[in-house]
């Protein structure tokens, strides 16, 4: 039961990428989608494991630590994503365990990824997060610091793979995700990591080329 709707559900959320996609003349191929598997156990992420899903995002580096590896272990290939805000006492740790890191957004979280990226030999890809909306109570690097931000993290020889947002709650997200498209074209790097359950068929119509979803994966959080 719990594994059919788990299924359902993905190929639901797979369908409305594509046909998002082909509504943009995009090729749905070109759209990741990242599972977010926040606050879910193991035995409610295994039935998506099961369906194909091989991609996954966390919010928090203790969650993940306590439930990816033995996952991982019985399902090698699997890719993880941190999605939430990273402290940088926290880098070593992320570098271990994530393979893409989408909050990247100050100098100090540079410098401390870079750090631990070289004592580890081990490259997550990085997206610099924007707060879009220059909403004072959210992550994200200010729109107008984005180009500074961009040359440190270059500087350090970070493994930049594009920009992430999440914008403001209950407004049109729209022109959200065109203005994190434009400062992409801008500015590079040209991944755009956004769109998330109630709005990723707009995003991918936009440019998004990794979507993060999980309530309409999962159900809803508790
Ligand atoms: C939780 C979370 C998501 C997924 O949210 P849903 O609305 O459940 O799809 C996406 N991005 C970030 C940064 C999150 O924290």
């Amino acid at each position: 039961m719990l594994t059919d709707d788990a299924s359902q559900r993905l190929t639901q959320v797979r369908d409305d990428i594509a046909h998002a996609a082909r509504i943009a003349d995009r090729k749905p191929e070109a759209v990741t989608l990242i599972a977010v598997s926040k606050t879910h156990d193991a035995d409610a992420i295994r039935p998506l494991i099961a369906a194909g899903q091989r991609v996954f995002g966390e919010n928090r580096v203790q969650e993940a630590e306590a439930k990816w590896p033995a996952l991982r272990e019985e399902t090698p290939g699997i890719e993880l994503h941190l999605v939430g805000q990273l402290q940088s006492n926290k880098a070593e740790e992320a570098v271990t365990l994530f393979d893409a890191i989408h909050s990247v957004d100050r100098e100090s979280l540079v410098t401390a990824l870079a750090k631990a990226m070289d004592k580890q030999g081990r490259r997550p890809a990085c997206f610099l997060q924007v707060n879009i909306g220059d909403e004072p109570q959210k992550g994200g690097c200010p729109v107008a610091e984005l180009p500074k931000l961009i040359e440190q993290a270059r500087a350090a020889d970070l493994p930049l793979a594009g920009l992430m947002c999440v914008p403001p709650l209950e407004v049109e997200p729209a022109p959200y995700f065109a203005l994190l498209a434009k400062l992409a074209r801008d500015h590079g790097p040209g991944g755009l990591s956004m769109g998330m359950s109630s709005d990723f068929p707009t995003a991918v119509t936009i440019g998004a080329t990794h979507v993060r979803v999980g309530s309409a994966l999962f159900g809803a959080r508790a």
